[in-house]
């Protein structure tokens, strides 16, 4: 290998442009290959008719200091919002402080329904269930069942779209960590104390003010600048590898996956035609399932067999046009009501006024799906009548006040911890390992791993490190158990974003 390998980097999210800019920093040749015609992956800003909104609603924090320095590197400090954060859950036509506060959660239950928690979580002290590798079981002991059946489950098993028992606790461990109802008792208590320890508890973050998509614009921008190139509108669909070694990929040009992923209109004439690219290295946020798939000539069949059975979760938000009065300060709240079908509403005024305009806000109604199903298939109008009704349904924002409406589908948000996931990426890691080592996964679907941004980014940042400046640093040891992470559930200490 040359003493400066010419790269390529697959996909232009937080961790493809982390790759990038890194490379070009240290005058490595990069090419940037992104499917879509936007950059930021699922970390985008989406924008319709000057509406902004995230995938989501992403926030930057981080305990990884490069990572923050990069944070601040790539966008000026100016550029940067520090916001509150604030989310409640809806259940039971009430809201919850959301992480959960003892006193707040007990308070709004009754006191029946508190001393019924109160003896349960008792009860899950004296006898824990016996099996707390599920997220059922782990969340039990530490809330007690009927706490866990309050808080936990609904919101959890709408997120996963599968029964709570049969979810890994990998995926709670890894946001809810320290917390448990006695520390949450012992927060309302001594509120001071440094809740940085405890991912759910986070209670301040960074925002860009024209939302994330704002950072990944700038990487790209810096990207070029550099001599990068970023090429938009390709897909990789091949991976040529001989002798031990990738070779180079072929691209299919896809002419972006359009509006409804939140991405301008294709600007490429040239769609379907193929361009074939070499490099020496390849570092890869494709989603590892895939990357394993387009390996030509291709991988033995237990090994796609274990990439076949990696499973996502799929995301659509579907922003709704209000006036300014019908927001909440919360910037999300987390809907538990199993008779509804939205799982989150994101109030993106209280992200950044830099994202709405005069008098009126935009909530993003957020539904959990799998590609292809009812949901993620019914026509925009649809389901902008679907959120409206609900909307109203919640009593938050009367239907007739719903003034426009727009749905963004996002396919694999979620990497789907199931029982043998990590036995499959083990599988996939090993074959890799052997038949192209100089393919290096990265970011969150590219290694499977239910990371936020800034552990995208690290993983990127540690490779570039390995490759050019001769680090031995083992990339996927990055601790993924550290907290602070979305949210996902509410009913958790933090729900899943
Ligand atoms: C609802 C939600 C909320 C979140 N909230 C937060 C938050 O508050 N804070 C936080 O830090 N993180 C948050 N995250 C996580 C964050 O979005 C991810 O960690 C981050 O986007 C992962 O970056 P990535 O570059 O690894 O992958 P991605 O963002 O998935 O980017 C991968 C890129 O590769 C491209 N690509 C894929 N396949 C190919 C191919 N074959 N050829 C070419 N290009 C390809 C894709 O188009 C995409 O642009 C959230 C995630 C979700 C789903």
């Amino acid at each position: 290998m040359a003493e400066k390998p010419e790269v390529i980097v697959i996909g232009a999210g937080p961790a493809g442009l982390t790759a990038g800019w890194e490379l070009v920093k240290r005058d490595v040749p990069v090419t940037v290959l992104e499917g879509d015609s936007t950059v930021g992956g699922i970390s985008r800003t989406a924008e319709r008719e000057g509406w902004r909104f995230d995938i989501g609603g992403h926030r930057f924090f981080t305990k990884v200091p490069e990572v923050e320095a990069l944070w601040h590197e790539i966008l000026p400090d100016e550029d940067f919002l520090m916001r509150p954060r604030s989310s409640r859950i809806m259940y039971n036509g009430k809201l919850f402080d959301y992480p959960l506060r003892a006193g707040n959660a007990l308070r709004g239950l009754g006191v029946l329904e508190a001393v019924r928690c109160i003896l349960s979580y008792a009860w899950a002290r004296v006898r824990p269930p016996q099996d707390q590798t599920k997220f059922e079981g782990w969340v039990a002991a530490r809330f007690g069942w009927r706490l866990y059946g309050i808080f936990f489950k609904t919101y959890t098993e709408k997120v996963w779209g599968v029964p709570a028992n049969t979810i890994e606790a990998d995926w709670a461990a890894q946001r809810i960590k320290n917390l448990s109802l006695l520390n949450a008792i012992v927060n309302a208590v001594m509120p001071k104390r440094n809740q940085k320890d405890i991912a759910s508890l986070i209670e301040e973050f960074q925002y860009p003010k024209h939302g994330p998509g704002m950072m990944w614009e700038a990487a790209a921008d810096k990207i070029s600048k550099r001599g990068g190139k970023i090429v938009f509108e390709e897909k990789v669909r091949r991976i040529h590898h001989a002798d031990g070694r990738a070779t180079g990929v072929t691209t299919v040009v896809t002419g972006g996956y359009g509006p409804g992923a939140g991405a301008p209109e294709a600007s490429r004439t040239d769609i379907g035609s193929e361009h074939r690219y070499s490099g020496d290295e390849i570092i890869s946020s494709m989603s590892f399932s895939s990357l394993i798939r387009v390996m030509d000539p291709p991988a033995p069949d237990h090994v796609l067999a274990a990439a076949n059975a990696l499973r996502y979760r799929d995301f659509l938000t579907v922003a709704l046009v209000v006036p300014e009065s019908a927001g909440f300060p919360d910037n999300w709240i987390y809907v538990h009501s199993p008779e509804l079908l939205v799982g989150r509403i994101q109030n993106f005024a209280s992200w950044s006024p830099f994202l709405v305009k005069e008098g009126r806000t935009c909530l993003g109604m957020e539904y959990f799906v799998f590609e292809g199903d009812e949901t993620w298939s019914m026509p925009d109008e649809d389901l902008i009548a679907l959120a409206s009704k609900e909307l109203a349904q919640l009593g938050l924002v009367p239907a007739d006040q719903v003034e426009r409406g727009f749905v963004v589908r996002m396919p694999k948000a979620y990497p789907f911890y199931d029982a043998d996931y990590k036995k499959n990426v083990e599988i996939m890691r090993g074959w890799l390992a052997e038949a192209a080592p100089n393919v290096h996964p990265v970011g969150r679907n590219g290694m499977h791993r239910y990371n936020n941004q800034d552990h995208s980014m690290y993983t990127a940042l540690l490779t570039v490190q390995n490759l050019v400046d001769g680090a031995e640093h083992d990339v996927w040891g990055v601790n993924v158990e550290e907290d602070y992470h979305e949210e996902v559930s509410p009913g958790y200490a933090k729900a899943p974003r």
